[in-house]
């Protein structure tokens, strides 16, 4: 599999890919690949004759405190898997590629206001704003005719539609269902960080969105019900923390809350999300609901 480093060449080969004719796939990654990176891989092979797998770690998209500096790497083994998978490129520049001039020289953010500061945006300050603009690189790096991203991280998936929507971009922009481990569990990479114990806790988070799923089922259910049941069932987990259980609206991420019942309020979907911690590894998973009008 051929190993990009640099903007120029990337957007070199890509044009000439396209000039043969070819659609152009591009699946985002920091790497540390799982089955849920390989579901999304799969998915733009079937639908584009050259596809580019990126793997950057992107530092803006990590705030003071995360873990940026211990994020799992490990490239040799991510192109064994990539290759195996039939991607014909991987693109991993290095920051210096990225960021010319180094993080405190970049001047321009694409920030996508109102969905940005919500759910994970609320404990994670510039994260989606470092998200946007990585992905804005990308796009224009590779121009892909589409862009494969996970439902997975359902609020990362919402604003970069947004986002490619808002600005024009030419990607389709394709979400792809979440891979889950036997037990549930979302893949990620960070499931790593997970003690024996705290990868046994883990799958709570994944039963009680089944717990919300099924209730979701009554006509009646008011969001307030759905949010309750998944705290009840991660209540029976002590050692997971929960960051937030909300029920928003999809795509303007508006929390719905009274005494209205879910079904009466005229949404297609609406997006059920936890965010947690096992002890020091946060895990995030969540819920599309369909709602027929
Ligand atoms: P990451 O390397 O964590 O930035 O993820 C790269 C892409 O893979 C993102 O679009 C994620 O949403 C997606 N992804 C991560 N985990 C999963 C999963 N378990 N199932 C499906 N997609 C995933």
């Amino acid at each position: 599999v051929e190993t990009i480093r640099t903007v120029e060449a990337m957007r070199r080969r890509s044009r000439a890919a396209r000039g043969e004719g070819l659609l152009v796939g591009l699946v985002p990654t920091m790497g540390y690949l799982h089955e849920g990176h390989l579901s999304l891989v799969r998915r733009a092979r079937s639908e584009c004759g050259f596809t580019v797998t990126s793997i950057f770690v992107n530092p803006t998209q990590f705030g003071p405190g995360e873990d940026l500096e211990r994020y799992p790497r490990d490239l040799d083994r991510d192109a064994a898997l990539l290759e195996e998978a039939g991607i014909d490129v991987i693109f991993c520049p290095d920051d210096a590629e990225m960021y010319p001039g180094g993080l405190s020289r970049h001047r321009t953010w694409v920030e996508v206001e109102g969905l940005s500061g919500v759910l994970c945006g609320a404990a994670r300050t510039g994260h989606f704003r470092g998200v946007a603009t990585v992905v804005t690189k990308l796009l224009n790096i590779v121009e892909p005719d589409a862009a494969y991203f996970g439902q997975k991280d359902a609020q990362q998936a919402i604003l970069i539609r947004r986002m490619a929507g808002d600005l024009d971009m030419a990607s389709r922009i394709v979400v792809c269902p979440t891979v889950r481990e036997a037990d549930g569990l979302a893949m990620s990479s960070r499931n790593a960080y997970l003690s024996e114990d705290e990868r046994r806790a883990a799958p709570v988070i994944h039963r009680a969105l089944e717990r919300a799923r099924r209730e979701a089922g009554n006509p009646g259910v008011r969001p307030g019900e759905l949010v309750d049941a998944v705290r009840e069932v991660l209540a029976g987990e002590p050692s997971f923390a929960p960051e937030y259980v909300e029920l928003v609206a999809v795509p303007d991420l508006d929390r719905l809350e009274g005494d209205r019942p879910l079904r009466e309020r005229g949404l297609r979907e609406a997006l059920l999300a936890v965010a947690g911690r096992l002890g020091e590894t946060r895990l995030i998973d969540n819920l599309m609901i369909e709602l027929e009008r």
